[in-house]
């Protein structure tokens, strides 16, 4: 099988391109450098099997040259990370809608099956937990940046099964949550990867609001086996499944487990929102994934404990610096 990953030099493409190449599959990586990196495929560069192009998944030529050549399409090309969402919200709302909708134009043409990879902010607000597929989306109002990322990809989502129903274009959409492990940077304000290189530097670590707030982590290599089995799963083609993990910690608890792996004595230190982030940023509470539907459909979910998710990106971190 050839895979054509967008977004492929980010953090879950190059692990998906990875894993894809070790079990002897062919793929084309495209990714335009803004979040991805070079340094993600670097170790994959003249493995057989493997190509990639830099360019943007906006450019329709480029992408239908690359969609026709592959069996299938995982498009994880987006803007994320919620810094790079508050401050260029122009950027996140046209990058997210527009890679999707050329790419699912690509694929019409020869009905390729197109994997369209969402986000477990498309929930927003809601109070409900678990969150489950056939919710209500509760968003909040547009004067809050943040709702943007969430609404883009809510419009991803609404593209795809347009697409399937009037085009016949086989989609599948995942809901990732919140995913971490190694090769994430903390560059884009993502907090287990800060938490760790805060911890690691032994600079204060920084926990947003009061710290109540609880999220729910999985392992990026968990995220990778439910996309492997997403796309081969004929039952998944127009359904929309949650990927994630369901060991829920609070953020607080979350900067004291960090504190701990890594023996590190930093501070832990409550950070205002108002200081965290710039005007017009809302915080989720809570945020579970109901991952019931995942496992019916693919006999999976994402099991790997937080304190090995937690040990593999500190030693991935040490690492690093280590090479330096
Ligand atoms: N957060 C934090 N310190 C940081 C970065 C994030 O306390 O240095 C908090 C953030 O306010 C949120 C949670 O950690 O409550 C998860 O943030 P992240 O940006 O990783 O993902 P989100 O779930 O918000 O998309």
């Amino acid at each position: 099988m050839k895979v054509f990953i967008t977004g492929g030099a980010g953090f879950i493409g190059s692990h998906l391109a990875e894993r894809l190449l070790d079990r002897g599959d062919r793929v084309l990586v495209l990714d335009d450098l803004s979040t991805g990196t070079m340094d993600n495929i670097q170790h994959l560069i003249g493995r057989p099997g493997f190509e990639y192009r830099i360019g943007s998944a906006l450019d329709l030529p480029l992408v239908t040259e690359c969609v026709d050549r592959c069996d299938v399409t995982v498009h994880l090309a987006a803007a994320v990370g919620v810094r790079l969402i508050v401050e260029r919200p122009v950027h996140t709302i046209e990058t997210n809608v527009g890679c999707t909708e050329t790419v699912l134009d690509a694929a019409a043409k020869k009905q390729k099956l197109v994997f369209v990879a969402s986000t477990s902010e498309v929930y927003g607000k809601s109070g409900k937990i678990p969150f489950s597929e056939e919710d209500d989306l509760q968003l909040g109002p547009t004067s809050h940046s943040r709702w943007a990322y969430a609404c883009s990809k809510a419009l991803d989502e609404w593209l795809a099964l347009a697409y399937l129903r009037e085009k016949k274009v086989p989609v599948v959409v995942a809901r990732f949550f919140n995913t971490v492990g190694p090769r994430q940077t903390g560059r884009y304000g993502m907090v287990l990867p800060n938490f760790v290189s805060q911890a690691l530097a032994g600079e204060p670590i920084t926990v947003f609001g009061t710290g109540t707030q609880s999220r729910c982590f999985g392992h990026v290599f968990d995220a990778v086996e439910a996309i492997l089995r997403l796309i081969a799963a004929p039952a998944a083609v127009g359904q929309v499944v949650n990927v994630g993990n369901d060991e829920e910690v609070t953020i607080l608890g979350l900067a004291e487990r960090v504190r701990e792996a890594t023996g590190s004595t930093s501070e832990i230190r409550l950070v205002p929102y108002s200081e965290a982030y710039p005007e017009g940023f809302e915080d989720m509470h809570r945020r579970v994934p109901d991952v019931r539907k995942l496992e019916r459909m693919i006999g999976f979910r994402p099991r790997t404990p937080l304190t090995q998710i937690i040990a593999d990106v500190v030693a991935d971190q040490r690492a690093r610096l280590a090479a330096r």
